[in-house]
């Protein structure tokens, strides 16, 4: 009888691979480990087993797994079928999934070592500078890595001169597989057994009498231990006897002592004594509520409005479902967003909290991997942000996904293109857990899901601790610029309202909706915007560093001084951005300290955090920023909040435009006045009667729904109609028209649906490549996994085109 694997590779492949295995083999595999397997010309992947069988693959001979790299599977079947999922319905392959859920401290890598060709002659001053120093260090070791050589050249470009040489015969490659993740040991320290009875120690202690500090040191080991009563690390032990490590090493030598090491966990969280506190009486009706709700549906809707205290809801909830022995997920939709609850979480369950994100290092992410997969104490419950769904839970009972109208929430790049709040709430139904969706301004199709009676819904309308809502000024921009009560950007009214609140020493939150200085520089002679060689979009000015740059690739140059068209010095900019407004608060309020959180300040490992603690720590009076400020940040002392611009987010081109806007602006007030004092919040804008923002000013949600949802159904939208956005890119704007037509009209002789396009986007070239799409619109009454297949075998067969063949596609499922 054979025996065979089939596993999923790490790549963009349709189907998976089968590879053959010994009997030996076979009976130890389980499904979930991994194997390391060689696939294509010399390259080793690091492939999951997702079947066992003996049926031998019909068009390749099966190859022979390379080794087996587990002894117990480090991905459950639940996972799998989960995996399954969002790759069949975000139309991407399991190996994308895979790729992209497993953390990369558990993909091994295949390094690449280079040897000596043992039977090459080599003629020395044949080889350059660079050939020849690779060559000795291959005298003297008999293979080396990449990373080595990189070191003896002292540069990174060492790919060419390794060609070179393999052209002249002088080396062979071959690869190797390493595990990347390496535990954090710490060293303890004990005494040898031999000294463990009674009558040796004595002996021993008496031997030790002449030397003083290594007696202090033996006795200090047994004062620790009678303390603790726990393993003993040598730094303990040297702190608390205040001796060198000199003689630490003494006794170790003696064979007195033994030294040995043990994993620990790179993070660790303790629970804070003043962390308890009790719900309030509107706080524990709406938690009765839900656990209520959830009787009868699985996935819930609260729609609390801000500083009501949600948080403080999910931590009894998450409290009552680990009391049950279940795991519980809570998801963010954003980085920015944990440090505050992390602490407020951390706070309250202690060392049972773990964090998962891409700004963890790869070992700390594998050790939450691995505390999940064996269900232990120190995760039950796991805070992260969306590829947080991909971690090993058996037994989970509730997921909480806060913020659940985010769009951070849905991935874009690369495959999967998963919308992590709808993949949540699969990944539930798959454990019969539960689904607490919470939102201040929850997303239209939340919210119709509950009209619909899909979902359940609670409602909190109060804010904790007897604060009130704040109140919304609306300042008409057109008036205010005709009758002259502008200095830059500020209306007389902000600016009387920011000189109060700082008068009494409270914080102001400016928000702009762009970064840089302006979104554009522009000739006064003869009109000319200097753009982007690469991509179809102007280049945005920094003044602060005269430059000016692309926000879609890397492309900066200096500030022009004159117009690159008809040479004039006459430039202006037009538009602003964060950069401008940090400026002008300068020129305004010299003695007071402004902080600017945007994109480009809080790049690197603690940039958010850094910025959100000085805030907090008021180390700056005024913090101007992006829609960063929109998430569900809390900050006591903010009593005023001024939006310079609302019109930028009215203007966008997405059908979605209005309930954003609304949901940034509800979300940016209600960072104002979270205490006692009552808060002031001021929108700048042209359109005072637009109904989105009456409809913020009233704080309408409903009326917002209403009106929105209609729209939708009018126009064949979501949740009435879902949307497959098709995005193909080529160098060759011709070929590109021409290949998008023929998909086009391909996709609508076979399908009897709505189909958009092909058309140009706003930024129709990004990165020297030129950009289509076609929009797919599947009405929610038609049968969506058989227009998937059909929509997928048409793309594949677009891709055979001989002529097409470059133009790159992308599937979004669900497109934002
Ligand atoms: P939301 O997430 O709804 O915007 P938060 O959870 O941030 O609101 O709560 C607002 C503030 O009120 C926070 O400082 C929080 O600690 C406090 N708070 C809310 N509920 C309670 C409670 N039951 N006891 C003590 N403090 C609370
Ligand atoms: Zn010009
Ligand atoms: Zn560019």
């Amino acid at each position: 009888m054979l025996y065979f694997v089939e596993v999923v590779l790490p790549l963009a492949v349709a189907k998976n691979f089968t590879y053959q295995v010994s009997e030996t083999e076979f009976n130890y595999i389980q499904i979930g480990m991994r194997v390391a397997v060689p696939f294509g010309k010399s390259k080793i992947y690091t492939a999951l087993v997702i079947n066992k069988h003996n049926n031998p693959p019909q068009l390749y001979q099966a190859k022979e797994i390379h080794q087996i790299l587990d002894e117990k599977p480090v991905v459950n079947a639940k996972q799998i079928k989960h995996w399954q999922w969002l790759a069949s319905y975000y139309m991407c392959s399991l190996g994308e999934v895979y790729r992209s859920a497993l953390p990369s401290g558990l993909m091994l890598e295949s390094e690449t070592i280079i040897s000596a060709k043992t039977d090459a002659v080599v003629v020395s001053d044949e080889l350059k500078d660079d050939e020849y120093l690779i060559y000795e260090a291959l005298q003297r070791q008999s293979s080396i890595s990449i990373q080595e050589i990189i070191k003896i050249l002292g540069k990174k470009t060492v790919l060419p001169v390794i060609n070179a040489m393999l052209s002249k015969g002088v080396l062979v490659l071959q690869e190797e597989v390493s595990e990347k993740y390496k535990p954090k040991l710490v060293k303890y320290i004990r005494l040898h057994e031999q000294f463990l009875q009674q009558e040796q120690l004595e002996l021993l202690l008496e031997e030790l009498s002449r030397a003083k500090r290594q007696k202090e040191l033996v006795l200090h080991y047994f004062q620790l231990q009678a303390k603790d009563k726990k393993p003993i690390t040598v730094k303990a032990l040297q702190e608390i006897s205040g001796t060198s490590i000199g003689v630490v090493n003494a006794l170790v030598q003696k064979e007195i002592f033994e030294t040995y090491y043990l994993a620990e966990d790179r993070v660790r969280f303790e629970k804070e004594a003043d962390s308890w506190f009790v719900l309030s009486e509107a706080q524990q009706k709406a938690y009765d509520a839900i656990l209520e709700r959830f009787e009868q549906f699985d996935v819930t809707l609260f729609h609390g409005v801000t500083a009501s205290g949600k948080t403080e809801i999910y931590i009894k909830l998450m409290e009552s479902f680990i009391a049950t022995k279940k795991q519980v997920l809570f998801l963010l939709p954003e980085i920015a967003l944990t440090t505050q609850l992390v602490q407020r979480l951390t706070a309250y369950f202690g060392n049972q909290v773990a964090v998962f994100h891409s700004k963890y290092t790869n070992d700390e992410r594998v050790e939450v991997w691995n505390q999940v997969l064996n269900a232990s104490e120190k995760a039950k419950v796991v805070i992260g942000v969306r590829s947080a769904l991909f971690l090993p839970f058996s037994n989970l009972g509730l997921i909480v996904v806060d913020e659940e109208h985010e769009q951070t929430f849905k991935q874009q790049d690369p495959a999967p293109r998963y919308h992590a709040r709808d993949a949540a709430v699969v990944l539930a139904n798959q454990h019969k857990a539960k689904v607490l969706l919470g939102s201040a301004t929850p997303s239209l199709e939340s919210y119709y899901n509950v009209k619909v009676q899909k979902y359940g819904l609670v409602t909190l309308k109060e804010r904790y601790g007897n604060v009130v809502l704040p109140e919304i000024e609306l300042v008409d921009l057109k008036d205010k610029y005709f009758r002259k009560k502008m200095k830059g950007h500020f209306s007389d009214v902000l600016l009387d309202n920011i000189n109060e609140v700082l008068t009494q020493g409270d914080q102001v939150i400016l928000f702009q909706n762009r970064r840089g200085y302006s979104p554009y520089m522009e000739c006064i002679t003869c009109g000319h915007v200097p753009h982007c060689p690469s991509c179809d979009v102007s280049l945005t000015y920094y003044k602060f560093k005269n430059q000016l740059r692309c926000h879609y690739c890397a492309y900066t140059i200096a500030s022009p001084t004159h117009c690159h068209s008809c040479q004039s010095v006459d430039l202006t900019t037009k538009g602003f951005g964060t950069e401008q407004i940090e400026a002008e608060l300068k020129a305004l309020f010299p003695d007071k300290r402004i902080g600017r959180m945007d994109q480009d300040t809080t790049r690197g490992k603690f940039g958010y955090e850094k910025i959100i603690d000085a805030f907090k720590n008021h180390e700056y009076d005024i913090l101007v920023g992006t829609q960063m400020l929109a998430k569900g940040l809390h900050f006591d002392k903010v009593t005023l909040v001024g939006i310079l611009n609302a019109d930028n987010l009215l203007n966008q081109p997405n059908f979605r435009a209005y309930e954003r806007a609304f949901q940034m602006m509800t979300q940016v007030a209600g960072r104002a006045g979270r205490n006692e004092k009552k808060g002031k919040v001021i929108i700048q804008t042209y359109n005072v009667y637009h109904n989105t923002i009456q409809q913020v000013l009233d704080n309408d949600y409903e009326a917002m729904f209403k009106e929105q949802i209609y729209e939708r159904k009018n126009f064949n939208y979501p949740p009435f109609y879902r949307l497959i956005k098709v995005t193909l890119k080529h160098r060759e704007f011709e070929k590109l028209k021409e290949g998008s037509l023929w998909l086009y009209n391909v996709l609508k002789q076979n399908l009897n649906i709505p189909i958009l396009g092909p058309e140009e986007p706003a930024i129709s070239r990004i990165r020297n490549e030129y950009i289509r799409t076609i929009l797919i619109k599947i009405p929610t009454t038609m049968h969506l996994g058989n227009t998937k297949t059909t929509i997928q075998k048409i793309i594949t067969s677009f891709e055979a085109v001989p002529n097409y063949r470059a133009i790159k596609s992308v599937v979004n499922v669900d497109n934002y």
